[in-house]
């Protein structure tokens, strides 16, 4: 019998919602976890599932079972396990890995003058090994974001110091091969170029964006922002420089301001600056942000523009402890940092968030001004938003990365669970940290690099490092 083509057509649609629906399988399914999602207005963990499409992305996240048909090409049973985000480093200057331990008993000029000594004795290629060891480092320690401030080459000699002009060389196209070949998703912050005249700053600045947009595809590369030197900058027009370069390429701006607490006066002064070139607004956002002034705060809640938290860092500079409260009832959204590997000397967000926690609770003589679910907050999800990349990354939901942690209570056990959040927040270290996916690829188990090769990567570290603090220090 031969069936009419119009009646055949109408006959395929009627019967079309009859068929099974074929999803395109998962290259992951996870299930029995439990998940902490992270995603805003969700914020109680449940049970549930999380499968990984084979774009690397979050294709189905739920309660329950997974549902009858959900093929995967591998399966995880995360049974007794806590499935978080992967943590997002708001602020962080990757090659200062090789620095840890220096400078131990001084604030931040003094700290920094014995970290510089070393790093001004490396070459661009140094630092795309020192790139990718800290960014490896971050990943086995369930950091899979970070937003990078890289080292331009400059002789910085601190807050309110005179800027030094930079060595030359390709530092930053080092470190952005350092972090494309690490795996981890990176923020590239790189510095205005200061001392040429404006037409040849302005052509490296062109010719580096060109560079970057040949990796655009890769997925690891989440964008470039400016990294803000107005607070140390000597010259007022800088913040307008800065602000026309944002405007002009759509760039973001992190601006390191109000950290060390012998300089107030100068950063008001500066901050000023910022107001001036019309740089306050959901563009621009701090890292540090302590020795400000309430009416500060107020004006940049007001103005849409945000901040990055990096208590590890403030403890270990004896810089002080940001007034996270106040900034939040300004309306501010907070990130959080592990700042250098020098400053934090461990990239530990476990830690991080524990320090901070810690810290707010002493300044305010109080355990409800701050609890685990908000650093767990600033992490994750507020670090993705005051970086502009929540659409990608910080939380557990459809269209994201599966970027991923899986934590284990009961390897090192931390005894009975009672509250998800406050074991994970507080009772949680680096030991239960069992892996780290980026993308629905295993990364890192155990604390150990899965798939690239940390250990060469940790040989020329020490070669490198070892051979300048020969020639500076004579033999360590
Ligand atoms: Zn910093």
């Amino acid at each position: 019998m031969v069936i009419p083509r119009r009646l055949a057509l109408a006959l395929a649609l009627l019967l079309a919602p009859l068929a099974p629906a074929r999803a395109a399988e998962a290259s992951l399914l996870v299930k029995n976890g439990l998940l902490f999602t992270m995603k805003p207005g969700e914020e109680t963990p449940f049970v549930g599932y999380l499968a990984v499409g084979p774009d690397g992305r979050i294709s189905a996240v739920g309660r329950g079972d997974p549902p009858e048909g959900l093929a995967a090409a591998r399966v995880l049973d995360a049974a007794g396990r806590f499935i978080s985000p992967g943590f997002v480093s708001a602020h962080s200057h990757i090659w200062q890995t090789a620095n840890r331990g220096v400078g131990a008993g001084g604030t931040l000029n003094a700290w920094w003058a014995a970290c510089s000594r070393y790093i001004e004795a490396t070459t661009p290629e140094d630092l795309y090994w020192y790139t990718l060891h800290g960014s490896l480092d971050f990943v086995k320690s369930g950091i899979t974001t970070a937003y990078n401030f890289t080292f331009d080459g400059s002789r910085w000699t601190g807050y309110n110091g005179p800027m030094v002009s930079p060595l030359p060389g390709p530092w930053e196209e080092e470190q952005f091969r350092g972090e494309l070949d690490s795996g981890m998703r990176f923020v590239h912050s790189f510095s205005i170029p200061y001392f040429d005249t404006p037409e040849r700053n302005h052509a490296k600045v062109v010719a580096f964006i060109e560079m970057t947009k040949a990796h655009a595809g890769d997925p690891g590369f989440l964008k470039l922002s400016v990294q803000g030197t107005v607070a140390f900058a000597t010259d007022k027009s800088w913040a307008k420089v800065e602000a026309a370069y944002m405007k002009e390429f759509g760039l973001d701006n992190e601006m390191h301001m109000f950290e060390p607490p012998d300089q107030v006066a100068n950063q008001v002064e500066k901050f000023h600056w910022l107001e001036e070139a019309g740089m306050l607004g959901p563009n621009l956002f701090f890292g540090h942000f302590i020795h400000v002034t309430p009416e500060i705060i107020s004006e940049v809640g007001a103005a849409g523009s945000n901040m990055s938290w990096q208590p590890l860092s403030n403890g270990r500079l004896a810089s002080g402890v940001a007034d996270i409260p106040r900034c939040l009832k300004a309306g501010m959204k907070i990130g959080m940092g592990v700042d250098d590997q020098a400053a934090s000397d461990v990239p530990d967000p476990f830690e991080n968030m524990r320090t901070g926690l810690y810290a707010v609770r002493d300044k305010y003589e109080s355990a409800a001004v701050l609890s685990p679910l908000d650093v767990l907050r600033f992490h994750t999800i507020g670090s993705a938003t005051v970086m502009h990349v929540a659409d990608k990354v910080g939380s557990l939901e459809v269209g994201k990365y599966a970027d991923f942690l899986v934590i284990n209570p009961r390897d090192r056990d931390i005894g009975p669970v009672y509250d998800p959040c406050a074991s994970l927040v507080l009772a949680c270290t680096q030991m239960n940290l069992e892996q780290v996916y980026i993308g629905g690829r295993l990364a890192a188990e155990r604390g150990r690099i899965v798939g690239k090769d940390f250990e060469k990567a940790s040989r020329e570290v020490h070669r490198r490092s070892e051979a300048i603090r020969d020639r500076l220090d004579g033999h360590p």
